[in-house]
């Protein structure tokens, strides 16, 4: 080989190994979420891991938790602005700025995961996300459902509508607005404190998840009345991500993070799954003085009533609310009677 031709040969190595390490992509991940809050936090700690497998390390996401950044509910606008490329965290925080978002995450008496995760799958759901993130740049995609949470916890039986009036909960997002409307005086508390405001009388009641982390917060210790839900039966987080930062992305880039955030939020809602069943049964067995119920119809018919009342209100207000609603009340109406006829009907033997 002449020297000419070598010259060629490594000038061309250095371009390509120039080029892969070009290739490299770092980006940065913001979630609502602190470290602790597991299992949440680690659908956004998978999202990094599988994208890093999967691009055999050339894509990296570092994740920041809250407590790093200190911006629980900043993280629509620090992935608008492009400060992070993308954050774990649900669209219903942000109804304060648009409405549209709101449905995206859960509706009281709405849908159950299952049924949920097909409707954005399959039944047009994602492509409202679309639309309704369109306007601020961002693209929104399943960040992993919760299953159904339960009503929450109360240091007093609710017997009637009448033992809910004067009430000071914790309840966030749209069943906040719905159970207001009952005469509950509805307060936001930060996850962190909300212990100590149920144990010193700030709060009479909350609503948190679900067995699998509540037991861990202490509730019970201090509110022994433990409601079935109604509030939100299949709450979907969700990975918001810049969309100029997407669109800059290879292709397979692009197929390695969108497969990432699919398997991330498949193993959540497992997780979520599996946490709560072990939940239940440490409950039942280590703290027998808990007490389940259920709200009685009286309460259900008006918490249904006020949900009604306060879709068409907010229907009046946006178009494309309304199509939202309309869309999930369709395909809700056939999807259940599915889930009645097949899980139901099984389970109850018929
Ligand atoms: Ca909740």
């Amino acid at each position: 080989m002449s020297i000419g031709k070598k010259i060629i040969l490594l000038s061309l190595a250095v371009t390509t190994v120039s080029v892969m390490a070009g290739d490299k992509v770092k980006w940065k991940m913001a979630t609502t979420w602190g470290d602790g809050l597991v299992p949440i936090i680690t659908a956004s700690k998978n999202v990094a891991k599988y994208v890093e497998q999967m691009s055999d390390g050339k894509f990296t996401i570092r994740v920041d938790s809250s407590n790093k950044h200190k911006a629980p509910m900043g993280i629509f606008d620090m992935v608008k602005g492009g400060q992070y490329q993308m954050g774990h965290t649900t669209s219903y925080f942000w109804k304060g700025k648009d409405i549209n978002l709101m449905p995206l995450t859960t509706m009281p008496f709405g849908m159950t995961a299952p049924e949920r995760m097909a409707w954005v799958e399959f039944g047009g759901g994602q492509e409202f996300a679309d639309r309704a993130h369109a306007k601020y740049g961002l693209l929104s995609f399943s960040g992993g459902n919760t299953g159904n949470q339960m009503g929450g916890w109360f240091k007093k039986e609710i017997k009637s509508a009448e033992d809910l009036k004067g009430l000071r909960m914790r309840i966030p997002g749209f069943a906040g607005e719905v159970i207001s409307k009952l005469g509950v005086a509805v307060t936001n508390i930060p996850p962190g404190e909300l212990y100590t405001s149920l144990d010193r009388g700030t709060i009479d009641a909350l609503e948190w998840i679900g067995p699998g982390m509540d037991i861990a917060m202490g509730f019970h210790k201090v509110a022994p009345y433990y409601y079935t839900g109604w509030h939100e039966p299949g709450a979907e987080a969700q990975f918001l991500v810049n969309k100029k930062a997407f669109e800059k992305l290879n292709d397979t880039n692009k197929a390695i993070l969108k497969n990432a955030m699919k398997l991330a939020a498949y193993n959540m809602y497992l997780e979520f799954y599996h946490m709560n069943s072990e939940g239940w049964a440490k409950m039942k067995s280590e703290y027998p003085h808990i007490k389940v119920r259920t709200f009685s119809k009286e309460i259900m018919d008006k918490l249904r009533a006020a949900n009604d009342e306060l879709v068409e209100k907010y229907s009046k207000q946006s178009p494309l609310f309304k199509e939202i609603i309309e869309s999930q009340r369709a395909y809700m109406k056939k999807s259940r009677e599915w889930t009645i006829m097949s899980d139901l009907d099984y389970i109850q033997g018929k």
